[in-house]
């Protein structure tokens, strides 16, 4: 009997990794179409300054218009992308969606704020990467302060001196660069020193219930302490609750961003809950 059960679990196994298989293959020839049709759209979230509730920039985030599936968050495909070589396409994708924008809210007249766009490390290690975005950001006239990239540590895990060239060029262009997910990652804070690193972003999982998790406290006041002594910028990300805000103030961390001030939205959206305010 136990012989048959485990010849079942076996088969389940098999057929659900099949079904995956299957599953992966279809969303990858729909990704590869899609890329040639840009069935992509950008979203924004807003990054506010709650001491003054000004909007201080936004991060791009990717969504998929599936024409049958609808919409697909990044989560859902950008693994795949990653592994396939599409996310070399994608991120251009959105490197020039941004800049577009950018350069529309300048002929409409209004006042720009740096947009950040998430940067998969395949593409950060290729090297030209500094000059191919200084040539996109001549194409479109923008200065590049107006551009922000957010990398994840394993970006920076090598100290390679052609990683360092990089962001050497990306500071003279002034691109600012912000450590994504701060905290999760398995390198060690050996490159702060090293890398010129303008700002972290301290991810969600240490910002949630952090008033009444006295571990996630500790970590993000630490981190937080940190950053401030290496006068890098810190963004607390994921903040959703009055508390985990009011927290936050206390550490006089203050760059924000969460489901408190804005979900990411259509760029429209973004236009009218978050651009034309009072200043
Ligand atoms: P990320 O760069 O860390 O982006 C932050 C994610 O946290 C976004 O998820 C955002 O919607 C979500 N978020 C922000 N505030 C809150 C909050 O208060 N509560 C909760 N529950 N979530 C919050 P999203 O848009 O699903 O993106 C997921 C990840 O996909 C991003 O994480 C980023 O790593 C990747 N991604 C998105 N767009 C791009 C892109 O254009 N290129 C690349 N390479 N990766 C991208
Ligand atoms: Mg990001
Ligand atoms: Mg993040
Ligand atoms: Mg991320």
């Amino acid at each position: 009997q136990s012989k048959e059960l485990g010849r079942n679990t076996y088969q389940i196994y098999d057929e659900s990794m099949r079904r995956k298989s299957e599953q992966l293959f279809f969303l990858e020839r729909d990704l590869r179409k899609a890329i040639l049709k840009s069935e992509f759209i950008a979203h924004f979230q807003p990054r506010v300054n709650a001491l003054t509730g000004e909007t201080i920039s936004a991060e791009a985030l990717i969504r998929w218009e599936h024409p049958v599936m609808g919409l697909i968050s990044p989560g859902d495909f950008i693994p795949l992308a990653e592994e396939t070589g599409l996310i070399i396409p994608l991120g251009k994708w959105m490197k020039r969606k941004v800049c577009e924008q950018l350069v529309a809210w300048r002929k409409a007249g209004i006042p720009l704020i740096p947009i950040s766009v998430n940067i998969s490390s395949q593409r950060f290690l290729q090297k030209g990467f500094a000059k191919d975005l200084q040539n996109l950001l001549d194409e479109f006239q923008l200065e590049g302060k107006w551009l922000e990239i957010e990398i994840t540590e394993n970006s920076i895990m090598k100290n390679e001196e052609y990683i360092l060239q990089t962001l050497r060029d990306l500071k003279e262009l002034g691109v600012k660069i912000y450590i994504d997910d701060f905290g999760t990652g398995y390198s060690s804070f050996n490159y702060l020193k090293t890398f010129n690193i303008d700002g972290i972003k301290i991810d969600r999982s240490f910002i949630q219930n952090i008033s009444s998790k006295s571990e996630n406290a500790s970590i993000t006041t630490a981190m937080i302490k940190m950053a401030q002594h290496l006068k890098m910028d810190v963004i607390a990300e994921g903040v959703e609750t009055k508390e985990e805000l009011m927290y936050l103030l206390e550490q006089n961390c203050y760059h924000i961003q969460g489901y408190y001030f804005g979900k990411p939205c259509s760029i429209e959206e973004f236009e009218a809950q978050f651009l034309f305010q009072k200043s």
